[in-house]
């Protein structure tokens, strides 16, 4: 069984329908790529999955509950963990109060997290504001996973970091992927996404146009749905 499965899907911003009919399934231990072009939906599939946006038709199942009815507070609960697009951590707290923030029972804890990223156990109690892009990025991240999520979203995690700190968070993703991690990807880093994904998912206007394995992602569909 798959642990989200969405299909049809359609969601509006005010009167403006920006899904058409998302289908995307993921299943336990998956590393799934959610690909598109700039404003396809990505971060709209995203913000349907975690209940931020209402949707008006489709079907959102998790962990076999229909997540369609629930309000996102209950989503959060039900094991889905976001580091959204633009990190979104506590400025004025430590790096410390950030990760308690959205502590949830679990293995995973300050630790863990420390583990995976060491740089974080060395700014604890930093404010989250005087970190570097890439460490609020960790630490969006380790937020995420502080949660103890059945599945992890990552909306841009490399956006806009040195190409040796995006090395750093790939090498997280694939430990985590490792672990057994079940993680739905939005990235721009087209190789590495292709190098870690189990499978890819396009999105072109709003709508799923194309699933298939890394493997499949020829230059015929990179051409015609992703534009490189
Ligand atoms: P990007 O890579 O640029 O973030 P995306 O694939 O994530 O793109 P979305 O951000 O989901 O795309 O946008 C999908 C469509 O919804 C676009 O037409 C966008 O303009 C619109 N949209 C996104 N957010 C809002 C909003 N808050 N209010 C109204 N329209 C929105």
């Amino acid at each position: 069984m798959s642990l989200l499965q969405v299909s049809k899907l359609e969601a509006f911003y005010g009167a403006s329908q920006a899904l058409f009919g998302v289908d995307l399934e993921i299943a336990e231990g998956e590393l799934v790529a959610l690909m598109g072009r700039n404003g396809m939906g990505k971060t709209t599939t995203v913000r349907a999955i975690t209940r931020m946006l209402r949707t008006t038709r489709g079907e959102i199942s998790f962990d076999g509950r229909d997540l369609s009815v629930l309000p996102s507070f209950r989503a959060a609960r039900l094991g889905i963990g976001l580091a959204p697009e633009g990190r979104r951590c506590f400025a004025n707290l430590s790096v410390n109060e950030n990760l308690m923030a959205s502590a949830r029972p679990g293995p995973w804890d300050i630790g863990k997290v420390t583990e995976l990223f060491p740089r974080l156990g060395e700014r604890m109690d930093q404010s989250a504001a005087t970190l570097s892009g890439g460490e609020q990025q960790m630490l969006a991240i380790s937020r995420a996973l502080m949660t103890n999520p059945r599945l992890l979203i990552l909306d841009e995690a490399t956006e806009g970091l040195a190409p040796v700190v995006r090395q750093e968070i790939w090498a997280a993703i694939a430990r985590l992927k490792q672990g057994g991690q079940s993680i739905l990807v939005i990235d721009k880093g087209f190789s590495e996404l292709r190098a870690v994904a189990d499978r890819c998912v396009i999105l072109a206007r709003g709508e799923t146009v194309w699933t298939g394995t890394p493997a499949g992602l020829t230059r015929e569909v990179e051409t015609e749905f992703l534009g490189v």
